[in-house]
């Protein structure tokens, strides 16, 4: 199945492990690049390499960053008592889009899915209780709403409830099932909004 020269193979064969690349879009994007000017190529590489190179997770909430605190976790301003738990970078970004929100976040990077072999110490659930030990009011769970994001609410309620501390669950505004990254802006508010105890 060689058509190609190896190097055009080896390409479209590493592109092709990206998600949501099939052999078909690889090969495209393979075309794509050796079509490209030699300099606009060398900037994508550079931006991959400097990218994995000096990102790392936030000290406090486990983004990611290139320092050692996000902006968000960085700023004063924000209200640093309350905390918004999330699954992942793109829910932080969903939620910081409604500009709504002036507390911070933390990114669990991942939910509890007993059938995915995923437990609660596979995600970030050690760091946030390391973060509740300081003055917190409240910790929502915005996880998803679908099995694995309401079971890995359950637990953090769990943990966090016998603290003393206020544990809500973002209101059902959010379709069951839904990926919070696609949900627009107004509806991630009302779920914000009307979240309630748990
Ligand atoms: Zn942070």
């Amino acid at each position: 199945m060689d058509f190609y020269s190896s190097q055009i193979t080896n390409l479209v064969e590493q592109l092709s492990h990206l998600p949501g690349i099939g052999p078909k879009s690889a090969q495209r994007l393979a075309f794509y690049i050796l079509n490209m000017p030699e300099e606009k190529v060398k900037l994508l590489s550079d931006a991959m390499m400097s990218a994995k190179k000096n990102v790392r997770y936030c000290k406090e909430c486990c983004t990611y960053t290139d320092q050692e605190l996000c902006p968000i976790c960085a700023n004063q301003k924000r209200n640093h008592k309350l905390i918004m738990v999330v699954e992942n970078p793109r829910d932080l970004a969903a939620y910081e889009k409604t500009g709504k929100f002036d507390g911070v976040y933390h990114v669990l990077h991942g939910a509890i899915s007993p059938m995915a072999g995923i437990g609660p110490n596979d995600i970030r659930l050690s760091e946030l209780m390391v973060r509740l030990q300081g003055e917190v009011d409240e910790v929502i769970a915005a996880t998803n709403k679908n099995l694995e994001g309401d079971t890995t609410a359950a637990y953090i309620s769990k943990l966090v409830k016998p603290l003393g501390i206020r544990v809500s669950r973002i209101a059902s505004g959010v379709p069951a099932g839904g990926d919070l990254e696609y949900i627009d802006e107004v509806t991630l508010y009302r779920a914000l909004e009307g979240r309630v105890d748990m």
